[in-house]
């Protein structure tokens, strides 16, 4: 049988799908060049934006043209829009089996190792070989069939207990749980023993890794020394890799509640570690910070800003924000604009406001910035990151960076600087995968351009 996956989102749903690959490899099942081909489709979704889930309910349409010529045709619904593992004959099933009848399968992306059992539940004449490897009884336990050879994204926690008024993650992926450093120690050796070059380490909130409160239930983490937090602990271990060949540490996402003064210091010491973070702010007023449930003033969050710039100078700062939230004034969004104007983050992903159904906000919080307001507000944010993005890349040109290059397009190599700036140039092919030096001649719109030396 063969398998084709539908990637949306985020970095920690592209590592999903990689670790979906190595437990249906495992079931027997093969990649599918196209949709004709599979035998089962999966859609890894991205509840963020109402527009994710509306892209993959739209893919439905294909499914019913697909199964009109395979009758057999199982689709898959996995990632951030399931709340229930559960096949169309479950006792229970998840409330996307309302939403649209072409579905067969819901599956939590937690619960990976179900899968077999509901494809066994939903067609009895499917026969699947017993999974013996214990390695693939546990979702975090999967190794993952890496896309790339040089660079892993590699998930040291899932879920959040956060509870941010207008993100459904808590929902969908329940609550935070670290993985144990042990696994992910060893999933991080084996990589850079074959290999590899740069680790992303992903998580919802990757600086509370080792603090949440099922992790103080359990006490995984109470044999770690006292005054160094479990991520620091974490990061300190992985950047020994060092010797053995690892050149690139990376983390994604951070929160401003749990930024530590000693992962500040951690990001200026380790051979590693990149000097680039990205540390969602959301809003640049107080007031609205406090209805999206954000629990640090903005204060708070630039007196983090200047730790970061003083321990680490010319490290580049990415960040989030929402405009349009549940009650944003002309006055909070104006100290939105002034705090990216002033602090200069080196890029932003930013957001006009969609309601999530079964938020705080979707239930208490009136959605009440009319469209049109949203939209200006998001052009003009926009505007001035293309100034301020132009800005930062142009301090580049004439400087040699270490890229790490990942692909070739059109003619051209692409990869990544320590600082996290995207840089293209002409070279062979042969050189996807290694780290090479480069001269910035030009800074393009989102893009510097330069020549291999
Ligand atoms: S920190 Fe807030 S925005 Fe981020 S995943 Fe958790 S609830 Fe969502």
């Amino acid at each position: 049988m063969k398998y084709l996956i539908f990637t949306y989102g985020c970095q920690m749903n592209y590592s999903d799908t990689e670790r979906m690959q190595t437990y249906l490899e495992a079931l027997g099942f093969k990649q599918a060049k196209a949709e004709k081909d599979a035998d089962m489709i999966i859609f890894n979704t991205c509840s963020i934006r109402q527009k994710g889930e509306q892209r993959v309910i739209g893919k439905m349409i294909d499914m019913i043209k697909l199964r009109k010529k395979n009758k057999n045709l199982i689709v898959v619904i996995t990632g951030c829009m399931v709340r229930k593992s559960s096949s169309r004959y479950s006792e229970t099933r998840d409330k996307l089996f309302n939403r649209t009848k072409e579905i067969d399968i819901a599956l939590r992306i937690e619960e990976l190792p179900k899968l077999a059992d509901l494809i066994k539940e939903l067609n009895p004449k499917i026969k699947l070989p017993k999974i013996e490897e214990e390695t693939l009884e546990d979702y975090f336990n999967i190794t993952p069939n890496y896309t790339s050879k040089s660079q892993a994204f590699i998930p040291i926690s899932t879920g959040c207990d956060k509870f941010c008024t207008y993100c459904i993650v808590p929902f969908s992926r329940g609550r935070e749980k670290s993985r144990p450093m042990a696994d992910i120690l060893e999933e991080c050796e084996e990589f850079v023993k074959q290999g590899g070059l740069e680790i992303t380490l992903l998580g919802q909130t990757v600086d509370s890794y080792g603090l949440s409160t099922f992790d103080k239930q359990e006490g995984t983490f109470k044999h770690l020394p006292k005054g160094k937090t479990p991520f620091v602990s974490l990061l300190e271990q992985i950047d020994k890799l060092y010797s053995k060949g690892l050149r690139r540490l990376r983390f994604t996402s951070s929160h401003p509640k749990d930024i530590s003064d000693d992962l500040i210091k951690a990001i200026g010491k380790l051979k590693t570690l990149m000097p680039y973070i990205h540390l969602p702010v959301q809003a640049g007023h107080n007031d609205t910070l406090k209805r999206m449930n954000r629990p640090y003033t903005c204060e708070k969050f630039l007196t983090i800003i200047k730790k970061l710039r003083k321990t680490v100078p010319g490290i580049a700062i990415s960040t989030d924000f929402i405009v349009g939230f549940s009650g944003e004034t002309e006055e909070e969004f104006q100290a939105t604009y002034d705090l990216f104007k002033k602090e200069e983050f080196d890029f932003a992903y930013f957001a006009q406001y969609s309601e999530r159904k079964g938020t705080f906000a979707s239930k208490n919080l009136k959605d009440d910035v009319p469209k049109k307001v949203k939209r200006e507000r998001w052009h003009l944010i926009n505007e001035l990151l293309k100034t301020i993005v132009a800005k930062k890349l142009e301090k580049f040109v004439g400087k040699t960076l270490d890229v790490l290059v990942e692909f070739e397009e059109k003619g051209l190599l692409h990869g990544h600087s320590e600082h996290s700036k995207e840089v293209q140039f002409k070279g062979k092919k042969s050189l996807i995968g290694q780290i090479v030096t480069v001269k910035i001649l030009k800074a393009d719109k989102w893009v510097l351009e330069g020549e291999k030396i």
